[in-house]
């Protein structure tokens, strides 16, 4: 493992000529270099790390330079880079064809894996991304109850279609502006940001516009923002308003789903009530571009062909990507989540532990084995319960330990907005190289607060 790391300041980004040389070509042929705006770390103000391999916990970059992965493709990899037996059963479904057009076994054994597991998912649809996924639960809930306006929360992130990219509004029932130029006004118009975790709200929403919402879509917990779980009975709250009023509730579980536990965020917490829908991505996919939406019989069968829903995929139930996705939850054991559990809290706790040492004002919040940090330039607030407090963080602060650690050999998401992903792969062996990089980083944090101060 090579932890020569390049000299100058701790918390300057990596000189990376390679990585440079790559991003420069790839800025003539992609746009912004990048297919998926995060990657390019400009949050971070660096050039991004183009990478080269993944094996269990360790990324290596164009450079040579190996890093501990605390991304994970993003969620994905719960059971670490290439690990054996999902590329064995890539290889396999490739070796007999890579896609037929035609329905399949093994994407019966996935969607009965997907129902075995989260107890009011009885149809499953698959299709090849998260976006796709909400995108059909939420047609299906406007085609379901005859209703246009879509309730979602400022800071949650469902992908990027049109009518779910829309900002944060401020106050109660704002109706929503375009989050980003394309989206016409009257698409933003039928979606209502409401704050996190605001009950009143909530039912102010409810109140005057209970007749016209379709449903509310909701991260189960939510880790666009930074880590917000629901705060005690606002999940429950949604529950119950959205029955009273006839409009329907998805959960989207594409970040927290068969990553925090062998059923999600919903096998944690079944007391807040059955949501009518859920959408899956990330772990099912094991790393391919394969993701769903679940729920009720009743409401499923309501899309293509049975139904009037409208819905389909050329590549959707892809042999190969079914192939890694089964794969993966069937490795994902008890045994596997307890050990992603307990790495989640040792590492959560020796960062919030190295911060205050070093006199980092901050906040790590959890929802499950998903956590992050919030850096602060004074005092931390007591919690971040939606997205106008994780806006108050210090991107600065943030910048400064991204780097430090990245320096130190750690693989961060390049984001403050972002969770921090542990895989089974990430043994005490792994964490300690983690935890050894901590002391300096919160320093060189501290030194970065102390110079805006
Ligand atoms: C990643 C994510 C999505 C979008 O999934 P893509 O596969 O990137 O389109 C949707 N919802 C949540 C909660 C996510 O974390």
């Amino acid at each position: 493992m090579s932890r020569l790391r390049h000299g100058g300041d701790a918390a300057s980004p990596l000189v990376s000529p390679t990585s440079r040389a790559l991003f420069e070509r790839a800025c003539r042929v992609i746009p912004g270099g990048v297919n998926s705006p995060v990657r390019a770390f400009g949050a971070v103000g660096a050039d991004p790390l183009f990478m080269v391999s993944g094996r269990g916990a360790f990324l290596v970059d164009a450079d040579g330079r190996d890093y501990v992965d605390l991304v994970c493709s993003w969620g994905p990899l719960i059971l670490g880079h290439a690990h054996p037996s999902v590329v064995q059963a890539v290889h396999a479904a490739a070796r007999t064809g890579m896609s037929f057009g035609t329905p399949t076994e093994a994407e019966i054994l996935l969607a009965e894996e997907i129902a075995g597991r989260v107890e009011p998912v009885q149809r499953v649809r698959m299709v090849s991304s998260g976006t796709e996924a909400t995108m059909t639960a939420v047609r299906l809930a406007r085609g379901v109850t005859g209703r246009a306006k879509v309730v979602k929360f400022a800071g949650h992130y469902h992908g990027h279609s049109d009518g779910l990219l829309v900002a944060a509004g401020s106050g109660v029932a704002t109706f929503g502006l375009p989050g980003t130029r394309g989206v016409t006004p009257g698409t933003a118009a039928d979606t209502l940001v409401l704050p996190y975790n605001d009950e009143t709200a909530l039912r102010e929403t409810f109140d005057r516009h209970g007749e016209a919402i379709a449903c509310v879509i909701t991260e189960a917990a939510c880790g666009n923002m930074g880590v917000v779980p629901p705060a005690p009975g606002f999940t429950a709250l949604i529950r119950r308003l959205t029955q009273q009023h006839g409009a329907l509730m998805i959960s989207d579980e594409v970040m927290t789903g068969f990553r925090v536990s062998p059923a999600g965020w919903y096998g944690l917490h079944r007391e807040d009530g059955d949501p009518d829908l859920f959408t899956f991505g990330k772990v099912i996919g094991g790393g391919m571009p394969l993701a769903a939406l679940g729920g009720r019989a009743q409401i499923m069968d309501q899309l293509a062909p049975g139904g009037p829903v409208y819905q389909a995929g050329t590549l959707s139930g892809n042999p190969v990507a079914t192939a890694a996705g089964l794969a993966t939850l069937l490795a994902c054991t008890p045994e596997v989540y307890a050990r992603v559990d307990t790495a989640a809290e040792r590492l959560s706790g020796e960062l919030s532990s190295a911060l205050r040492h070093a006199g980092v004002p901050h906040l790590v919040q959890s929802a499950g084995s998903l956590f992050s940090v919030f850096f602060f330039r004074r005092r931390a607030p007591h919690a971040v319960l939606d997205y106008g407090t994780a806006c108050t963080q210090d991107l600065a602060v943030h910048r400064a330990f991204f780097h430090a650690m990245l320096r130190a050999g750690v693989y961060l998401p390049p984001s403050a907005y972002e969770a921090w992903f542990l895989s089974e792969a990430h043994d005490e062996a792994v964490l300690d190289r983690v935890v050894e990089a901590l002391p300096r980083a919160a320093a060189a944090a501290a030194a970065a607060g102390r110079k805006q101060a």
